[in-house]
């Protein structure tokens, strides 16, 4: 590690612009050297949430401490961030080289190397030694996104903030460059929070995850977590597949699916819930079984998707979709089963 890690936090903000709140009392801690990333739709306040670390967006409320220190009135330039940007913000009238060493000229590097040995130990970590001489317009899109990193992480940041740095590439590319990016943030040990709309990258790449809706934030937790145990509804159904089945506590602390065919399953948790409640179970395709389970619903295939190494089945059941991801084919009136206590409730 270059230089010690440092903590970021985040406490009541709000960030209102007239009578549209971006962020609406949001907090969350991001520990020292980890890998944090907001993920969320459209419109629910994650590069506000950057722009609010960044120094360029003061909140409307709230506080932001770094190392448990308050800079929520420090400008951008005394907050010792980096910054990557969607869009390949490179600077055409300087070759690579001089784009990496960029962040030089006003701060020495973080370790005892020279400022042109640690460009080139920069090029080297993005794999693009020897391209140093090269324009930016010379270069791939990927190429490009790397060299905005090793810009970024020249100075040796405190933070490194990253908006949606490999949206602008193919999937292939941006399923390889996202491994390259944790790579390096591994290796350097920067804090770093990272900015997407696409939940599979952030399950992918993430020591923690946190879900936005609508300004706030549904739910922080390893990637594990939030697949597997969802806190709300919302955070369910943005994050993978999933199958939110509507029930009715029965008398015997059962769960009556609200459907037509008021399929009963037998779920121990809800011992304790007063008959009538609504809950919420959520089962994800990969939990169905096709044959009987626990639970057997008859369904009828409407469509196969082959994915390589499973099928996505978009079944009709009592009226609606249900998702069942299976390695065989299927086709026709079938029945798929699963387990309840593979569910989650909600
Ligand atoms: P996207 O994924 O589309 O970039 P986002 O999650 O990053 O979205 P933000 O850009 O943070 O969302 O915007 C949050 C909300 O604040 C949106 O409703 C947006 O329209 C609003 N907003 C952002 N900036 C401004 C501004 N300068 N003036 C008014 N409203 C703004």
């Amino acid at each position: 590690m270059s230089h010690d890690s440092v903590a970021v936090e985040l406490e009541d903000v709000s960030v209102r612009y007239g009578g549209v709140t971006a962020l609406d009392s949001v907090s969350l801690s991001v520990a020292p050297g980890e890998f944090f990333t907001l993920v969320g739709p459209s419109g629910c306040g994650k590069t506000t949430t950057l722009r609010v670390l960044a120094g360029l967006e003061r909140p409307t409320e709230g506080t932001v401490r770094v190392d448990g220190e308050d800079v929520t009135d420090r400008p951008p330039e005394d907050r010792n961030v980096g910054i990557v940007f969607q869009s390949y913000a490179l600077f055409n009238h300087m070759n690579v080289r001089e784009n990496v060493g960029y962040g030089l000229r006003f701060r020495d590097p973080p370790d005892d190397r020279s400022p042109a040995a640690r460009v080139e130990h920069l090029l080297d970590l993005v794999d693009l030694g020897g391209m140093g001489d090269r324009d930016p317009t010379e270069l791939s899109g990927g190429q490009r996104q790397r060299v905005a990193l090793a810009r970024a992480l020249a100075p040796g940041p405190d933070l490194l903030l990253l908006d949606e740095p490999l949206s602008a590439l193919d999937a292939r590319l941006r399923e390889r460059l996202r491994v390259t990016v944790r790579r390096i943030q591994r290796e350097l040990g920067t804090t770093t929070v990272y900015v997407t709309h696409d939940q599979a990258e952030a399950l992918a790449v993430s020591d923690r995850v946190a879900v936005m809706n609508a300004g706030r934030i549904e739910q922080v937790g390893r990637p594990e977590t939030v697949y597997r145990r969802p806190a709300s509804r919302f955070v369910a159904a943005f994050v993978g597949d999933n199958n939110l089945l509507d029930a009715e506590v029965t008398t015997d602390g059962a769960a009556r699916l609200v459907d037509d065919t008021a399929v009963t399953v037998p779920l121990p948790e809800l011992a304790d819930r007063p008959a009538g409640d609504r809950v919420t179970l959520s089962v994800r395709p990969e939990a169905f079984t096709l044959g009987e389970g626990v639970v057997t619903l008859p369904v009828s295939v409407e469509n196969v998707e082959f994915l390589g190494e499973s099928y996505r089945l978009h079944c009709a059941w009592a009226g609606r979709e249900l998702l069942v991801r299976s390695r065989d084919r299927a086709t026709g009136d079938i029945e798929v089963g699963f387990d309840p206590a593979e569910g989650h409730l909600l």
